[in-house]
């Protein structure tokens, strides 16, 4: 754990917020001119600095801004930036060589990281992987495998649910705006139901569970679902963890009826949660899981890794895709889960919710803005709602993730009605700088609400 609370250079780059600029400064401002004439204004910016290096939890901008990283590029860089057994094992297999493409001619790596995802995902059951180059990716080939596999369409999805933003994974993810919204039509035989989102709906998990399975019942019958899909934590969707009961109950139903469970770990897989998997947290064993993000330190891969039945099930060349578990993204994800197991990135992520949630708690208690603290691990989220209500203030959202940027902290904000500020720090981030990220988050409310 040496390296994890030492506050000296990591990579070369001092553990230290510095605030050199104005946020964004003038250098920022010049590129991102450039920017709009060049890219499309389809795509967004949270924050728009230009990052020229990151390591540990700093990034560092063209100004010479040192930021303080709680977003880790949207939970990719767990283990931080160029990790160094990351960049070492990509250095190594660029040399060597950078693309066959697996479905030509084979190499290792692949098979390496496939046997990783078999021996690190929930349950002890013989399984089968295959690789991918994004989250959407990954789900969609879920969604191929369990349709296949079962011989049934209709896929359940739940109320806040993210999946991506591919048509198919549109239609499985739940909010309009910015995702959905002018482009449907979207692929048929989604269903949407329920969620448990225990701060709003009161309900106990298996209450929750309930509602859902019944309209699951009345409105497609258990015989013609192919997959129940559910994030074990949602991620866009404000962090939301379902009440105790809420998973299991939906894994037993799926069982009773021939319903393949997947969980989509893309975001809260990789030791963020406090455990290699979120699903572990409730004791649910998945048929198929899906895995992107913090699988490979900041390389493209993803991974469906599922019970070796169904997965065997797919015909030869079903699955696939010219670049998915390319060698250097393998590279990398070797190199991302040997510094998780080395450095226990997993008791860490504990380390940072127990150091996180009592402060998020102060600030909460002292302002009467933040209806609930929640998440796990170093997946942690506060819901920002007006005073004495559970009413959405997706204003001071805004104003408060906007007033952290300017002080040097990347925060995220997420929830349907965009009232949920998220924190996703690198798991090897110092206890200094996490200390640091919290008195300005205090800070920041404390003016917001003044
Ligand atoms: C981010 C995310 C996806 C989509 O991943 P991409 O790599 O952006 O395609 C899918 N599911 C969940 C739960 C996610 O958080």
């Amino acid at each position: 754990m040496t390296a994890i609370n030492d506050d000296s250079a990591v990579n070369g780059i001092m553990q230290k917020r510095v605030l050199a600029t104005a946020i964004p400064g003038p250098q920022s401002q010049t590129l991102h001119q450039r920017r709009t004439t060049a890219v499309s204004a389809g795509v967004g910016a949270t924050l728009p600095i230009f990052i020229t290096k990151a390591a540990g939890g700093i990034v560092v901008d063209v100004d010479g801004n040192q930021l303080i990283d709680f977003g880790s590029g949207i939970a990719v860089t767990s283990v931080g930036n160029s990790a160094p057994a990351v960049v070492d094992r990509i250095t190594a297999q660029v040399k060597d060589f950078t693309h066959t493409c697996f479905m030509v001619t084979e190499y290792e790596e692949y098979v390496e990281v496939c046997e990783a995802l078999n021996r690190l995902t929930p349950g002890t059951h013989e399984k089968r992987s295959a690789l991918f180059n994004t989250g959407a990716e990954a789900v969609e080939n879920a969604v191929k495998i369990a349709r296949s596999a079962t011989g049934r369409q209709a896929i359940a999805v739940f109320e806040h649910g993210y999946h991506g933003r591919t048509n198919l994974t549109l239609g499985m993810t739940a909010k309009n705006m910015p995702y959905k919204h002018t482009f449907g039509p979207f692929a048929p035989e989604i269903y949407r139901f329920p969620t448990s989102y225990p701060f709003h709906d009161e309900l106990s998990g298996s209450d929750a569970a309930k509602l859902a399975i019944s309209r699951m019942e009345k409105e497609l019958g258990g015989s013609n679902i192919a997959a129940i899909v559910l994030e074990p934590i949602q991620g866009e969707g404000g962090f939301v963890v379902p009440a105790p009961g809420f998973m299991s109950a939906l894994a037993d139903y799926a069982k009773a009826q021939g319903i393949l469970f997947i969980a989509d770990e893309v975001q809260t897989g990789f030791c963020r949660t406090g455990n290699w998997f979120a699903s572990e947290h409730e004791g649910i064993v998945p048929d198929l899981i899906t895995t992107a993000k913090g699988i490979a330190g900041g390389m493209p891969l993803a991974g469906v890794t599922g019970r070796a039945d169904i997965m065997d099930a797919i015909h030869a060349g079903g699955l696939g895709g010219t670049y998915g578990g390319n060698p250097v993204a393998c590279a990398a994800a070797m190199g991302s889960i040997e510094t998780m197991e080395q450095f226990d990135l997993v008791n860490r992520a504990k380390e940072i919710e127990a150091i996180m949630v009592p402060r998020l708690n102060a600030i909460a208690a002292q302002t009467g803005v933040i209806g609930e603290v929640r998440g796990r691990g170093a997946m942690i989220a506060v819901e920002v709602v007006q005073p004495g209500t559970k009413n959405p203030d997706p204003e001071l959202t805004a104003k408060v993730a906007k007033a952290c940027h300017a002080q040097g902290l990347v925060v995220l904000t997420a929830g349907t009605y965009g009232n949920v500020l998220r924190f996703l720090p690198p798991l090897v981030i110092p206890n200094h700088l996490l200390t640091e990220a919290l008195a300005i988050i205090t800070e920041q409310f404390v003016a917001a609400t003044a």
